[in-house]
């Protein structure tokens, strides 16, 4: 086996500086080859300790700075994130596989909640009531809380820490990120443009490892708050544990999204949907379609057909070519972890109507690569139901009628993204009224909301009170308080003496 040792090494970002600190290292894949291509320091109590208090000794001061000078350097951060798009993007094929293009559209997504943060000081504004009684003002304003944490999956290596720190730091906090052991390097990358854009150092630290890092930012007496993003196992564990030490946290989770398919439908504009829905970053998308639920016989038929033509001519190969269009997965692990998922469908009796097992991307045979897969007929038992697969596999589940389908939406224990291919305005009303999801699109198939709204889903896909992004990151990174004053105009004004019933 080759030694890795020579290979460049993502190092975490801790006040302004990249440390090794004393933890131990890990190696990061390019999964278009299955080749170790860099390393990463797993960081252990001591380095997470010392990135809790590089944060915390810059928070005060970050919190007296006016939300408009915090505003500025996000603008100069956006203009940065565009100069540097190429280089950012390149990192993220090279260590998750999407192709380029998509690693574009997932920095596009998180610029724009950048330019979002860029409206903070209307977005603190805060309430104001006045003459709230004689002579009496009261408001309310929006404080920072002080350090948060944030801690990310490996499926959107750019896009999900920027749901969080645009905002938590225009809101006046301290922030570390723990991202995702697997594609560690575009958060250096970014880190080092913060601090090019103006950002004090400690405002912004990174860093990198796994369980143990996590565990030690959820112990921290230090961190005020968190948010998670992953799996759904891990979510909960991570609600738990942190609510438990008195944290206020969100904590995104699993999905397993459904499209309904009605026999109104435009079936050729719902597969062209579908097809990227499922397939595109090789299903590796929180908000992947990964049910098509088609309502009557004949719609299941000529979905399944329409399908199968397409993904005939799906274009699979390294993420670095833009004419293809799906990489490779990220892991040797996910690889094989699906592979055992298409084993069980079949095991279970679903019919497997594209196989991309047999899949060889020549020149890149050690690569994670699998071919699209198509199953048809999936009953609601089937682990391939059931289950998050996260991966390129669609599951065809042949509904009899609308509210048979609507209820399959409702009964999963996620609750993440439906969408719903209709020509029926009715349907569509009766369907985003009374599904039990967070995220909704009607002939949209990944309802991802703009940044001006926010992301979450409903059931065990989200675990707190707080969406992210949007208004309710306001919110989350924010605490309110409230203000009442009073000043007496004369001395006459004054009450005579005290009172002892509840002032009104
Ligand atoms: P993951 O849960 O394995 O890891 C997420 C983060 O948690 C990583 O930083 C990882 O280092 C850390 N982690 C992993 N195991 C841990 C443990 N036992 N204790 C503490 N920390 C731990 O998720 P992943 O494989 O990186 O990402 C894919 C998952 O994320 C999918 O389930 C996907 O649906 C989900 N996801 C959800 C959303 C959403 O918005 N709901 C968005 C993106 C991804």
């Amino acid at each position: 086996m080759r030694s890795t040792e020579s290979l460049p090494v993502v190092e975490h970002y801790i006040a302004g500086q990249e440390i090794a600190g004393s933890g131990g290292m890990q190696d990061v894949f390019d999964p278009a080859t299955g080749v170790a291509a860099g390393r990463v320091r797993m960081a252990d109590r001591a380095t997470v300790e010392q990135a809790v208090a590089a944060a915390s000794a810059a928070a005060p001061d970050w919190a007296a700075t006016p939300p408009q000078r915090r505003a500025r350097i996000m603008f100069r951060f956006r203009e940065l994130l565009e100069r540097r798009a190429d280089d950012i993007c390149r990192i993220v094929t090279n260590e998750h596989g999407k192709v380029l293009n998509d690693a574009r559209g997932e920095l596009q997504r998180g610029i724009e909640v950048v330019e979002y943060a860029c409206g903070i000081a209307e977005l603190l504004k805060g309430e104001h009531s006045r003459e709230a009684g004689p002579g009496i003002d009261s408001w309310s304003e929006l404080q920072p809380l002080g350090v948060v944490a944030g801690i990310t999956p490996f499926n959107f290596p750019v896009m999900v820490p920027m749901w969080m720190y645009p905002l938590a730091i225009c809101c006046g906090n301290a922030f570390v990120l723990k991202p995702s052991e697997r594609d560690p390097g575009a958060s250096l990358l970014i880190a080092k443009l913060l601090q090019e854009a103006g950002l004090p150092d400690g405002v912004f630290n990174v860093i990198n490892g796994g369980r143990e890092a996590v565990e030690a930012l959820l112990d921290d007496q230090r961190v005020q708050a968190v948010s998670f993003v992953g799996s759904t196992p891990v979510a909960e564990s991570i609600y738990r544990r942190a609510t438990a030490a008195g944290k206020r946290v969100q904590a995104l989770g699993g999905a397993k999204n459904h499209a309904l398919v009605l026999p109104d439908a435009d079936l050729e504009a719902a597969a062209d949907a579908l097809m990227g829905a499922a397939y595109g970053s090789c299903g590796q998308r929180c908000m992947a379609i990964s049910v098509a639920v088609t309502v009557g016989e004949e719609t299941g038929n000529q979905l399944v057909d329409l399908l199968q033509k397409r993904i005939a001519d799906l274009k699979v190969g390294p993420g670095a070519d833009n004419s293809n269009d799906m990489g490779p997965l990220v892991s040797k692990e996910s690889l094989e972890r699906i592979h055992g998922y298409i084993g069980q469908g079949l095991e279970q009796g679903a019919e497997l109507a594209v196989d991309g097992r047999d899949l060889t991307v020549p020149g890149n045979e050690g690569g994670f690569f699998l071919g699209a897969c198509l199953f048809d007929r999936v009953q609601p038992e089937m682990t391939i139901y059931r289950d998050e697969i996260f991966g390129p596999v669609l599951c065809v589940v042949r509904a009899e009628n609308f509210d048979q389908a609507i209820g399959l939406v409702n009964d999963h224990e996620y609750g993440n993204g439906a969408a719903l291919f209709t020509r029926d305005g009715e349907a569509a009303r009766n369907f985003s009224n009374h599904v039990r999801i967070g995220m909704v699109g009607i002939n949209v198939a990944l309802p991802v909301p703009v940044a001006s709204q926010s992301f979450g889903g409903w059931k065990r896909s989200l675990f707190g009170d707080h969406y992210a992004y949007g208004p309710d990151a306001v919110r989350f990174y924010t605490r309110r308080k409230t203000m009442t004053q009073r000043w007496l105009r004369r001395k006459d004004d004054d009450p005579s003496g005290p009172q002892f019933s509840f002032p009104s």
